[in-house]
């Protein structure tokens, strides 16, 4: 029997999480019940979260020892699984990629980004693109792909670190939200035009200040609300009807596994732009199992440039 470690969750957040609310066990490994989200969570349950992992036990010949597969077992060292909810990685995964690469760029982040771009916003050449959380897993892609199509994008991120790190990818503008005196005016400079796309990951105070920045007949690709996450009560008003209603937009959330089936050809597509250096991968790795809950508080903090990865 395997020796297996987990990180599971002693108590229900209230506000932003703390040291305390995690508990690390020692156990034999098992198979394991997975919460959609973390809002789906009891007290008790092991930590959701994305792991690479290397197949070392197998009874299954479509999961091989030695092979590598993405893994929703949350944040386990070792777990049993019956294959349902494993994503093998494939086999032919150039072997000049980081393989952790799977959990971000090249893969469901990087798809996020590629699925909002091509099938929610219909993106054309010559439009400008606004994105939020854009030094994020999601947005950094985002913006990438947008400039391989020809846009002008705009990004904004909470550290001057990220924001120079968004103009070495090639962003056209990129700015601070969090010190720039008036959001409004930070996002009429970047983009006097306005906007015909909106990438919205963040939600709350910046939606309501972006939409009326947007073009007639803006496009709106409803990712993620990651401001409100923490939100003991959901948050009420302002509504946008007005301004959707005055600019005539247009707005869709989305999850990214709507095109799950496009997924291999997509990752190909990507893997080639990452091999001719169209995109540029950053992950913010933390080292050690021992460290998964500072990870996950630095990332709510906003610490993580790129996708935040632990390496065990
Ligand atoms: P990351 O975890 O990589 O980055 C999140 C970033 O969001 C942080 O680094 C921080 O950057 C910013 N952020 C955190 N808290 C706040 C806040 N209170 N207000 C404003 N910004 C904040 O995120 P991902 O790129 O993986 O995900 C981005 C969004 O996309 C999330 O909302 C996520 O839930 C969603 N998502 C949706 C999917 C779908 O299928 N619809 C799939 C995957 C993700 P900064 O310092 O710049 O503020």
């Amino acid at each position: 029997m395997v020796q297996a470690k987990s990180w599971t969750l002693v108590k229900h957040f209230d506000g932003f999480p703390k040291d305390g609310d995690f508990q690390l066990k020692k156990f034999a490994a098992s198979g394991v019940r997975r919460p959609f989200s973390r809002f789906h969570m009891k007290e008790g349950d092991v930590m959701i979260g994305t792991q690479v992992a290397k197949v070392v036990q197998s009874k299954n010949p479509e999961f091989p020892v030695g092979s590598h597969v993405v893994s929703n077992s949350g944040w386990r060292s070792h777990s049993v699984s019956d294959g349902t909810d494993l994503t093998p990685i494939m086999a032919d995964w150039p072997s000049d990629v980081s393989l952790s690469l799977a959990l971000g760029s090249i893969g469901m982040p990087g798809l996020t980004a590629l699925y909002g771009i091509e099938e929610v916003l219909g993106l054309q050449q010559n439009e400008t693109l606004l994105v939020n959380a854009a030094a994020g897993a999601v947005g950094n892609v985002v913006g990438q792909i947008a400039k391989i199509k020809g846009c002008k994008v705009v990004g904004s991120a909470g550290s001057d670190a990220k924001v120079a790190y968004l103009k070495e990818l090639g962003f056209d503008e990129a700015f601070n939200y969090k010190t720039v005196p008036s959001l409004e005016e930070a996002l009429k400079n970047a983009a006097p035009e306005g906007y015909d796309c909106l990438f919205e990951n963040v939600g709350g105070y910046f939606s309501t200040v972006a939409l009326p920045q947007m073009k007639t007949f803006g496009r709106i690709a409803v990712c993620g609300s990651i401001s409100t996450y923490n939100d003991g009560t959901p948050q009420t008003g302002p509504y946008p009807h007005m301004t959707m209603i005055v600019k005539q937009l247009k707005m869709e959330g989305f999850t990214q596994n709507r095109w799950q089936h496009k997924n291999p050809e997509s990752l190909k597509r990507m893997i080639g732009w990452l091999q001719e250096g169209k995109l540029k991968c950053r992950e913010h790795i933390t080292e050690g199992f021992e460290n998964m809950p500072a990870a996950f508080m630095g990332l709510l903090r906003g610490d993580n440039i790129g996708k935040a990865v632990v390496a065990v």
